[in-house]
This record gives structure tokens, sequence and C-alpha cells, in this order.
């Protein structure tokens, strides 16, 4: 099938809306940028996750052949982004650390715990597996070898702390963000070490030499790990060629991320990196910038994990519905009333397949009265979707063709019943909002917070049944220090975190 010069998304290297126009007609290969697994994905991360997969399903309902490829980041993100820590430090090391991370026995195991979970969370929210899922730690060898190339080409050097890129060396630096001045670049200066030797300020780190860190490897500049932007370029290139149909991220990615990206790699091969570059608006909660510290934050098993297990039991469908809901490249605010309001849909869509599925049974006799009218829905929908992910009107035209089908009551004939049981199993293809996709997720990695948690209101119980109040209350201010809420029900005792969503 040629390529539909309709499908058209926003591009943030020319700022306009333009068609995706893949290099070889009909095969659209893409890269998404992909957690860093230090800790529980978040439902930020997943809006950004979602926007690639709804990307990925729009051309697959174009009949497009798709090369999807999504990075497991686990090792050499830093943790420049965070303005109260600017040293730099790797965020997995900082994580091994934390009160959390002690409970592993090494990095290695963290980044293991952190991907199952992160591969578990994807599943639950319905989105399509990449057809390469590459981790960095696995792709080092390939990273020397880009880095060496570049020093061999004059575009990057080594002092005693690293290798640099030097940005002087490649001229087009800025094109994405537009920052292109030393003076802009406050946050690149963050970004890297802070090392004297330095020759522009705006040089951004592609090895660290390091012998104390504990996920290292052995180079042409001795002990060290790679950084976090050339891991992304040498990955995207491994699996998708020099020259990318699409590149995908959080606006955070923006820069200095994809800049660097577009640097090493247009220098590495003198060809464009990736024609078209699409990114997502932050997510925020109830107004507000997601923080732990606001108590608005919210990974995705926090929200789905039943209630009796301290979770706010929300359907997962109603979750992903929540987070594609607004338009990607508008700030999106996650509320309760939102996430409310999917849940009614998503409560609707399941009443009409139950209808749907009565009336397969029933085979009532009678025409079609549903096919042409939903199949007009869909191809509004797919429209919507080709119209820079319009996810607001897609889904109004779903919420459509279900009142059709409901108004249909216990009246559905046979034939409406297949065009209306088609028609949803075609939505589904390209929403993920009407039914699970995968088998039921694998039960979920037990979770050392719950764990915890728990222990404490058994211990609590028993100080309450030896009537040692004193012990109990201690218990509960233990709890309530944890930010946990606890319900006495005639079950026994519920608990969750406190938050304020
Ligand atoms: P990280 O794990 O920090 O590397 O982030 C993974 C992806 O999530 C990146 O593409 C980020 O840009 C994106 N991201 C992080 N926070 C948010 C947020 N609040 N809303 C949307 N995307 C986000
Ligand atoms: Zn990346």
């Amino acid at each position: 099938m040629p390529s539909d010069p309709s499908f058209r998304l926003y591009n943030t290297l020319t700022n306009t809306v333009e068609p995706v126009v893949p290099r070889e007609p009909g095969h659209l290969r893409f890269y998404a940028c992909g957690p860093t697994v230090y800790a529980y994905a978040h439902i930020g991360n997943f809006r950004s996750f979602l926007t690639a997969d709804l990307i990925l399903r729009t051309a697959q309902a174009l009949g497009w052949r798709t090369t999807y490829v999504t990075n497991i980041t686990d090792v050499g993100h830093l943790t420049e982004d965070d303005l109260s820590d600017p040293s730099g430090e790797d965020r997995m090391m900082k994580a091994l650390r934390s009160k959390e991370g002690q409970r592993f026995a090494n990095i290695w195991d963290l980044a293991r715990f952190y991907t199952q979970a992160l591969l578990e969370d994807w599943r639950t929210l319905n989105l399509r597996e990449p057809d390469v899922r590459p981790r960095a730690t696995e792709h080092v060898a390939q990273q020397i070898r880009a880095i060496e190339q570049l020093v061999r080409q004059g575009h990057a050097y080594e002092t005693r702390q690293g290798v640099y890129f030097h940005v002087p060396s490649f001229p087009d630096y800025g094109k994405l963000s537009g920052n292109r001045e030393a003076g802009q670049l406050d946050r690149a200066v963050r970004d890297v070490v802070v090392d004297p030797e330095k020759r522009d300020p705006r040089d951004f780190a592609l090895w660290k030499k390091d012998e104390k860190h504990l996920m290292q490897w052995y180079s042409p500049w001795g002990w060290g790990f790679p950084g976090w932007h050339i891991e992304c370029s040498v990955m995207a290139m491994a699996y998708l060629g020099e020259e990318l149909d699409l590149h995908t991220g959080g606006e955070d990615n923006i820069f200095p991320h994809h800049e660097c990206e577009i640097a090493q790699s247009e220098s590495l091969t003198g060809r464009p990196f990736a024609r078209h570059w699409v990114h997502t608006r932050f997510l925020q909660v109830e107004g507000e910038k997601m923080s732990k510290s606001a108590g608005n934050f919210f990974t995705v098993r926090e929200l789905v994990r039943p209630e009796h297990e301290g979770g706010r039991g929300v359907d997962p469908l109603a979750l992903r519905m929540a987070l594609i809901a607004g338009h990607y490249r508008q700030p999106y605010n996650f509320t309760l009333q939102t996430l409310k309001a999917s849940l009614k849909h998503v409560e609707r869509f399941r009443e009409a397949a139950a209808n749907v599925e009565a009336a397969l049974e029933a085979g009532r006799p009678g025409e079609d009265r549903l096919g042409s009218r939903l199949e007009a829905l869909y191809t509004q929908a797919l429209a919507a979707l080709c119209d820079d992910l319009n996810t607001p009107e897609a889904i109004a035209r779903t919420l459509e063709g279900t009142r059709l089908i409901l108004g249909f009551k216990e009246h559905l004939n046979a034939a409406s019943a297949r065009s209306a049981r088609a028609w949803m199993e075609r939505m589904n293809a390209l929403l993920g909002i009407l039914a699970p996709e995968h088998e039921a997720p694998p039960a979920h990695a037990p979770d050392p917070f719950a764990e915890q948690v728990e222990a404490l209101l058994r211990e609590r119980e028993a100080a309450r049944k030896a009537r040692d109040f004193a012990r109990a209350d201690a218990l509960r201010d233990e709890l309530t220090a944890l930010g946990i809420e606890v319900m006495d029900t005639p079950e026994g005792p519920r608990w969750r975190k406190k938050t304020r969503l």
C-alpha cells in the first residue's frame, strides 16, 4: 500500500503539522525514547509512551508496515534535570543508594526489577509491543565504536574526565530546540560533569571515565560508562538504519537530549537523522507538576492495584482512556474527574459488548442496521488520528458508535450485532480502550513498599489483639509517617497512600 500522505503530525523540527512520509513508502520506521529504569514509570512517562503507541496504531490502521523501536535506559542518564541535584549523578546509582534501593543486591538487579515492572505496566495499559526493545547496557560496544569514530572525525575529544562531543564542530546544533548560544544553555552545562578541560560550555559527554561506577566497561579511554545521548543515537541507528522516519519523546527531551542525538548522529553519518520529531507535552495532576512531595505523583500500579492491596482499583482501560483523552500537544491536566468520566465510558463499552454477544447468541433475523453508520464513524476516527493524533475527536466517535449500539437495547438483530462486533474490534485496534489486548499480565512482582506496609499492619493487629494499645498506636504513627492512611473495616484494616487525587 502506498504511503498515505494524509497522516499528518506536528514536526518540532519545522514547527508545522506535516505529512509523515516514510522513506520506504508504506513502511514507517520509528524510535521512541523509553524509560530510565531506576524507579516505576509514572503516568506522565506513559502519556509519552502512549503517543508512540497511537502513532504505531494509526500507521498500522492505514495498512503500513511498521518497525518500532523503543529503548530501556539502564545506564548513563544523569540527574541533570533535577534542579535540586545539579551534581550530575547517574540516576541508577542514586536509586540504589536510596532507601528503596537498598533491598537490591546490586545495580543490575535494580535495573532488572524496574525493567520487568515496566513491561508489566506496558501490557496493563494495552500498549503494543515494539519490534525491538534494546537496552543501553547491551549496546555499549557499538557506542564505543561510534565515539571512536566521532573522535577520528574531529567531532569529539578526550579530557582527563571523559570524552566530549564538540558542539562548534556541528554548525546545525540548535536546529531542533532553537538553543544555539552558550548563554541559552544552562541546562546543557548541568548535563555534564563540570570539567575545566571542556572546550565549549555546550560540549556534552559521550563517555565518562569512572572507575568507581557500579556499571563500567573498558574502552580506549579506560574504565567508564557511556553518556545518555549517545545511547539513543546508537540504538536507533542499529535497528532502524541511519535515517529514521520519525522519533518521539516527551517535551523535556527536545533539549538537550534530542538536540544532542541529532548532533552526534548527523556528524557520524553526514545524513539527516530523523525527519519527523514528535514531542508530547507534560502531564500534570490536578493542575500541578507531578512530584512526590506534592502528593500528586502516580505510578500506573498505584492506580490499578486492587484496593485491598493498597491501590485504587482503577480499571486499566479507564486509565489508558484518561491518559489519551487530551491532545498530546496540549498540556494535559489529569484529574479524578477525567478518570471517573473514563470509567463510565469503559463501562458502556462493556455493556455494548455484552449486548452484542447476547444478540449474536439470540440470532434474531433482520437487516444490518448498523454497518454503514459504524463504518462512517470508524473512518472519521481514523481521519482524526491522521490529523495530528486528534484523540479527543477519535474518542468522541467511539462514544457515538457505542451509543448507537446501546440504543438498540435487546432488539439488536444478528446482522447488526456482527457489524457492531467487527466495529468494536477495529476501534479497539485503533485506540486500545475497548478491551484488553494482551493476555492478563502476569501477577505483579511483589511491591516492597506494599510488603513493608502490610508487615506493619499485621504487627499492629497483633498488638491490638494482645491489648498492647501503646504499641498499636506507635505502629499507626509509623504508618502515618510513611504517608499511609489506614481505614479499619469489618473485614480488617485497609490502607492506601495519602494523595491528593
Ligand atoms: P525518563 O524515564 O525520565 O527517561 O522518561 C521517559 C519518557 O517520559 C521521556 O520521553 C520523558 O520525556 C517522558 N516524560 C517524563 N515525565 C513526563 C510527564 N510528566 N508527562 C509526559 N511525559 C513525560
Ligand atoms: Zn532517548
